[in-house]
């Protein structure tokens, strides 16, 4: 177990582990750990020998105006869980460490990166897809495992790897869920009493489309009014979007075809924090 600030010490750590013939597993974070993050540990350890879990508050991929200022950053609180969870190394460097003096270069996934949350976060992506193309070649990890509540930015980042053959195994979890639905985010501590209690409305409007789905409705203009219908009825939620989308492209669907992966998300405000979530229909991302 190990803390490690500096690229030079985790290029050095991660080149040892590959040619001793470890199996890495990298699990990207920007720390605030839940047992989303943990699932996804669980995840590497199956698969890997060696579990290193980066935790970067990365700035590039905040707009102007979002929470960076105020997102929960502990990182002593961090590590405890994370080793606790048995996960070997956790790569934790300054913004300085990986945005030098300087630093001009950035990794761009086009078209996909515009839709959904991009086109709603403008430049989210660009730093999202730069972070972790910094990671990976800082640690060249054989998996690197993300999240399916972030469904666009696991994507997004399948389609780099392939797109630049970097060589990387993307497994992407499922998510974790409070027992009313919602969705764990770190963004959850935003909430106040009332507002937690509004949240779960995301789930259910997701499970609404679900439903009729289910039951036969394959028009997504009447799966999305149904969607927005159960979100418009909680007073202190406010819709961002509701999108059904294809997985490959993600445009906006007419209808939802047979025995294809299907992405249903949304983005919502409940009071002033922004939550997401998503389901998948026929199949998985
Ligand atoms: P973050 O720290 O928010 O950047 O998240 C790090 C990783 O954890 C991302 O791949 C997220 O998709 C994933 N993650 C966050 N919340 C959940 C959740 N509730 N269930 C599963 N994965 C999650």
């Amino acid at each position: 177990m190990e803390i490690i600030n500096r690229i030079p010490r985790m290029i050095s750590v991660a080149r040892d582990l590959r040619s001793s013939g470890q199996r890495t597993g990298l699990v990207p974070t920007m720390g605030a750990l839940h047992e989303g993050h943990l699932s996804l540990f669980d995840r590497a350890r199956e698969m890997c020998d060696t579990v290193i879990v980066s935790i970067f508050l990365n700035p590039t991929q905040f707009g102007p105006g979002e929470d960076l200022g105020r997102y929960p950053r502990d990182l002593a609180a961090d590590a405890e869980i994370a080793f606790t969870r048995g996960v070997d190394y956790i790569f934790a460097p300054s913004k300085e460490e990986m945005y030098p003096d300087g630093f001009t270069t950035f990794v761009i996934v086009e078209g996909l990166s515009d839709k959904l949350e991009g086109a709603n976060r403008p430049g989210h992506f660009r730093g999202v897809t730069t972070v972790v193309n910094k990671l990976f070649n800082i640690i060249h990890p054989t998996f690197a495992f993300f999240g399916r509540k972030d469904a666009q930015q696991a994507l997004v980042i399948k389609r780099m790897v392939r797109d630049l053959a970097m060589g990387i195994e993307i497994a992407v979890g499922p998510i974790v869920r409070e027992a009313d639905g919602l969705a764990l985010s770190s963004r959850n501590l935003y909430l106040s009493t009332e507002e937690r209690k509004a949240a779960s409305v995301l789930r259910r409007a997701l499970e609404r489309c679900r439903t009729q789905h289910n039951a036969g409705e394959r028009d997504c203009s009447r799966l999305i009014s149904a969607m927005r219908g159960v979100i418009e009825a909680e007073p202190l939620a406010k819709i961002d979007y509701v999108a059904i989308t294809d997985t490959d492209r993600l445009d906006p669907l007419a209808t939802i075809p047979s025995g294809v992966p299907t992405l249903v998300s949304t983005a919502v405000f409940v009071g002033a924090t922004r939550l997401i979530d998503n389901i998948v229909i026929n199949g998985e991302i």
